[in-house]
């Protein structure tokens, strides 16, 4: 092969990211506040701070400051596991005898096996910093419960994690792990909380959703003192957090001296993405360079693709702060077949804005089509991939086929999220032929935005 361009590409010590990219500073239309849903007003920092710690309140609120710096002791829990390679998929190329030129973001490398440790070592660091004795979260397939366990048994926090009940009983491995690194774990809905009291109630035997988890984990974090709550996705400070992979992704490229043309990553609340694309939409707003940037997400839970664009509940017992998202309705559970995660009724308010002023694509995948994708690639490529990723991949490798038909030696970059072990019995239904897919019908979807709240 005529390229020189090494297989993997990692930035030394020296070269890693000292602060994050806030790519709020960069847009012209802000995203939108969060509002208070009894007043309907903009929440306060001093309203926010009840619930958040108040370092990641500042950063929740913060439009204007481009840079802002990773704090000595983030930055040295980041070196045991960063940097992420930036990988070229030279394998992937040869088998679908493309011109294009792949490359991905692997951030599977640590036990969490996903980015969100990226954050949650930040959400921690605060937390700890500001003198609280714990936290408290909701996981759904439970990458960020993992992450926040291992941040807070590193930091001697306490961390209470609410799992949504379908992956509890679906994935005993999972809470196990996060058991190890000392989190008390609770399937929710649980008797543990007024709301999840609630819930339970009004839907006897509901497996659970990320909607209700959240309102129990919020409850807890506001009436416990000294507890404050978490979040592992959707929030302006989660998605600052994961700039990490996106500054990492610019400096990589710049060393080999490749631009991409296509950045591709999977949405569910929206941070791998939105941190990916970090410095390249900077740049695309600043008008230094454009990229096509495509948000890719399952068909059984459409929030970009066929979601509407309005303030709604970011949970299912409506305690939270109202956001403007793309939204399907707090009220929307996807189909129980569906395995591969990416499940929230919602998006980050930032994409949302970036998506809304045409900034970038979105489309949607059905699960039989990302599992063929997943096998495809770990069969050339090695790594057994987390079902969330193979959503990018699926695009991935649509665009490098589309460079077939045409030609053009396009420069394509996925996020590769992390990785699949917990997620065989999902594998295992697409093994054997069992997977099915389902697309939500219109009077569905319209169903579930009859709840949206009535603002604005
Ligand atoms: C949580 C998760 C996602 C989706 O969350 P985003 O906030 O949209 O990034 C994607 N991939 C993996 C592996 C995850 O754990």
């Amino acid at each position: 092969m005529a390229d020189k361009i090494p297989y993997k590409t990692y930035l030394t010590e020296e070269e890693m990211p000292t602060q994050w990219y806030n790519v709020r500073a960069d847009m012209k239309q802000k995203p939108a506040p969060l509002l208070n849903p009894g007043t309907g007003k903009p929440m306060t920092a001093e309203e926010l701070s009840g619930v958040f710690c108040e370092e990641l309140v500042k950063q929740e609120l913060d439009n204007d400051t481009p840079y802002i710096d990773i704090p000595r002791e983030i930055q040295d829990f980041y070196r045991m596991y960063r940097p992420s390679p930036l990988v070229r998929a030279y394998c992937l190329e040869k088998a679908l005898d493309t011109p294009a030129k792949i490359y991905y973001k692997f951030e599977g490398n640590n036990t969490s096996g996903s980015h969100k440790l990226n954050s949650a070592i930040a959400q921690a660091y605060y937390a700890k910093k500001q003198g609280l004795k714990g936290v408290t979260t909701e996981t759904g397939a439970g990458q960020w419960g993992t992450a926040l366990s291992m941040a807070c048994a590193y930091l001697g926090l306490d961390c209470k994690v609410y799992m949504v009940k379908v992956s509890y009983e679906q994935k005993p491995f999972r809470r196990e792990v996060m058991r190890t690194y000392g989190a008390e774990v609770t399937p929710s809905p649980s008797d543990t909380t007024e709301v999840g009291r609630k819930i339970l109630a009004e839907h006897p035997g509901t497996t659970g959703s990320l909607g209700c988890a959240i309102s129990e984990a919020v409850e807890v974090a506001v009436s416990t003192e000294g507890y404050r709550y978490v979040l592992g996705s959707v929030l302006n400070q989660v998605l600052l957090h994961q700039s990490i992979i996106g500054l990492e992704t610019h400096a990589a490229f710049k060393k080999i001296g490749v631009k991409p043309d296509v950045i591709i990553g999977c949405a569910g609340g929206g941070s791998n993405l939105g941190g990916l694309i970090a410095p390249f939409m900077g740049e695309k707003l600043r008008g230094e360079a454009d990229y096509r940037i495509i948000a890719v997400e399952p068909a059984s839970c459409p929030s970009f693709t066929r979601g509407k664009y309005a303030y709604d509940f970011c949970d299912t017992g409506k305690v939270c702060p109202l956001a403007k998202m793309y939204t399907l309705g707090s009220g929307f559970i996807p189909s129980a077949n569906h395995a591969g995660g990416l499940r929230y009724h919602g998006m980050s308010s930032t994409l949302s804005e970036l998506y809304d002023q045409k900034l970038m694509e979105a489309v949607s995948v059905e699960q039989t089509s990302v599992f063929a994708a997943a096998q495809q690639f770990a069969r050339v490529e090695g790594i057994l991939p987390a079902p969330e990723s193979s959503h990018a991949i699926r695009v991935a490798i649509n665009e490098a086929l589309r460079c077939k038909q045409t030609g053009e030696e396009e420069t394509i970059l996925f996020g590769l999220t992390g990785t699949g072990y917990f997620d065989m019995v999902a594998y295992q239904k697409f093994n054997d032929g069992t997977m099915t897919d389902y697309i939500p019908t219109d009077e569905e979807l319209e169903k579930s935005f009859a709840t949206l709240p009535k603002i604005g």
